[in-house]
């Protein structure tokens, strides 16, 4: 079966849209969002402008910063902290990756994580290790939705991570190997958790049959049909974050987007899995836009992170 990320995102963005105009309606203002964006990465462009799409649909009022790519790395903490500090901002973020001559890790760490949408900030990350109210990284936190919204649980279930970036692999590790705790108002999937979690990366040795023996297997490693069927069990849950490009002459763009599952020989084993696009990608940015609700929430109705 296929987990429908395209749909579930809609759902959760419907739901966020009558929220947002039963407040407007009661006199409140719209939360929120603004969106930095430094240089002309192409990919970046394409996804911060599918972000304000995402917001506009539901009501949040999203505001883009745009930066030279020679933009002072001492320039842009300024800002940065100027959007902490500014009361009519919920929740703001960075689009990465950066230019090289900038530090993502100091950019990170200015970001106060209150206001850390994203969740991917040293302390947000930190916090929801911890246990404490903090925004999970908005992609393993889109999963985590998108497995709650099919009612599959990863309780006591051998759960394999290809991947060990600080966006995907590591946050979602932590998140499934936690006790579930409730992290934050209005979110179902904080509930979930309980899991024996491996976690696979370059260097692993028989990946193979690490994977043979998951129950679910997600896959974040930015690499095209890295997931065979052979790698598979029989009745698996596969997640495919992966998004790559590959050569493509009869499209009209020259290339067409590929996950990291070989996709058309996985699909019969596996009992649930996601396509590429449609899977994991809306449920990122229906994340975003949860969490920016959610950060207004607390700043609005008073219903503050501890
Ligand atoms: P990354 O690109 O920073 O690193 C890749 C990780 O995969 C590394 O930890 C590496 O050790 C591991 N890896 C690479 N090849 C491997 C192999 N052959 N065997 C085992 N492990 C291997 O990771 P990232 O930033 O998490 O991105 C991974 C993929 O997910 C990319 O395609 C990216 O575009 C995509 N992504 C999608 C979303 C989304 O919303 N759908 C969000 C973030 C990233």
């Amino acid at each position: 079966m296929i987990l429908d990320g395209k749909k579930v995102a809609a759902e959760i963005r419907e739901k966020l849209r009558k929220s947002v105009a039963f407040n407007l309606a009661n006199g409140l203002r719209v939360p929120k969002l603004v969106i930095v964006l430094v240089g002309h990465n192409p990919a970046s462009e394409i996804y911060v402008a599918n972000k304000i799409k995402a917001c506009q649909e539901v009501g949040i009022d999203v505001e883009k910063i745009a930066f030279e790519e020679d933009i002072k790395e001492r320039r842009l903490l300024t800002e940065i902290r100027k959007l902490n500090n500014d009361q009519s901002v919920d929740g703001f973020i960075v689009q990465l990756p950066l230019p090289e001559h900038i530090s993502e890790s100091k950019v990170l760490t200015t970001i106060d994580f209150r206001k850390d949408v994203d969740g991917l900030t040293p302390m947000s990350m930190g916090r929801a290790i911890q246990g404490l109210p903090a925004f999970r990284s908005a992609t393993p936190a889109g999963i985590q939705e998108l497995l709650n919204a099919y009612n599959i649980s990863t309780e006591g279930k051998h759960v394999v991570v290809i991947g060990r970036s600080n966006i995907v692999g590591k946050p979602m590790a932590m998140m499934l190997m936690q006790r579930p705790y409730l992290s934050l108002p209005n979110m179902s999937a904080s509930s979930m958790g309980d899991a024996t979690v491996t976690v696979c990366h370059s260097k692993t040795r028989n990946l193979d049959a690490i994977c043979r023996s998951a129950d679910i297997i997600i896959v974040a490693a930015g690499s095209p049909k890295l997931l065979k069927a052979g790698m598979v069990k029989e009745g698996a849950v596969v997640i495919d974050v992966g998004i790559n490009r590959v050569d493509d002459a009869s499209s009209p763009r020259g290339y067409r987007l590929v996950g990291d599952v070989d996709f058309e020989n996985v699909v019969s084993k596996a009992s649930y899995i996601t396509p590429v696009p449609g899977g994991v990608g809306p449920m990122t940015i229906a994340m975003l836009l949860m969490h920016t609700y959610v950060a207004y929430n607390g700043r609005v109705l008073g219903l503050k992170m501890k």
